[in-house]
């Protein structure tokens, strides 16, 4: 059975004090919705916004981490470090990773095995360029960069896997992918899904659409039957917006 997932990725937003603030509001807001909610603050703020939530149905997750256990990785953080302060879940492939720190989809594939390894749930981010759009390869880039990331897995990894659509020309642009296009591109990555492992696997993919989802759009977007929740970058910083979009569902 999938879930509806509703994620909030804070980006390199909110300094301690700041944390505190926004999980003090969030806390106040009340969730009509049966969606689960994460909160993904930048990793110097984990293990305090893991404290913060742990009375509560938050589930903090990480941005991203490295693929070795440990080492001589100046600035990188592990698997078991993020698990060591309490976090389950890790972003990984948004974006902007991709786009300002070269992570390739050869490199997030030893990403996802590193999190796989150490038990962790993977969001795995991915998406297509407006260039890639305008000249109709969206969905060769797509399942490209699904399938080079995540292919070598065995079927029963996925169940720790979640999907995360998010077109490169819509996040953070305010410009949001139609209803229609998510849909088609959803029921196009859960085709993908099934060629390789089976009606069961894709169909049970929570697949999450991100890219400028607002209050305003999140009903709509959610209603479409392959979109089955939201990584939400801006409106997550603002504890009565994430909530208004966690309880569009
Ligand atoms: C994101 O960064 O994952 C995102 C979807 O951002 P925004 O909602 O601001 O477009």
């Amino acid at each position: 059975m999938r879930k509806n997932i509703v994620a909030g990725n804070w980006k390199m937003n909110n300094d301690l004090s700041q944390t505190e603030v926004l999980i003090t509001e969030l806390l106040k807001q009340e969730q009509t919705s049966n969606a689960e909610v994460m909160i993904a603050p930048t990793s110097v703020n984990l293990f305090q916004a893991f404290n913060s939530t742990k009375n509560s149905n938050i589930e903090v997750v990480a941005q991203n981490m490295h693929f070795a256990d440990n080492g001589a990785y100046t600035g990188e953080i592990s698997a078991s470090m993020l698990k060591s302060v309490g976090v389950k879940t890790v972003i990984l492939g948004h974006s902007e990773r991709r786009a300002y720190f070269n992570e390739t989809d050869e490199l997030l594939a030893k990403k996802v095995d590193a999190a796989l390894k150490n038990d962790m749930r993977v969001i795995f981010c991915f998406g297509e360029e407006l260039a890639d759009r305008k000249a109709g390869n969206e969905e060769k880039i797509v399942g490209d960069q699904i399938k080079n990331a995540l292919f070598h897995l065995e079927a029963s990894a996925f169940k720790n896997i979640v999907l995360a659509y998010e077109p490169v020309w819509a996040i953070g642009t305010g410009e949001t992918a139609s209803p229609e296009q998510a849909q088609d591109m959803h029921q196009f990555i859960r085709e993908t899904l099934n060629s390789k492992y089976g009606e069961q696997i894709s169909q049970d993919m929570t697949i999450l659409y991100g890219g400028s989802v607002k209050p305003a759009n999140a009903k709509e977007i959610f209603s479409k039957p392959d979109v089955d929740g939201g990584l939400i970058g801006g409106a997550a910083l603002k504890a009565e917006d994430f909530y208004a979009i966690i309880n569009a569902f």
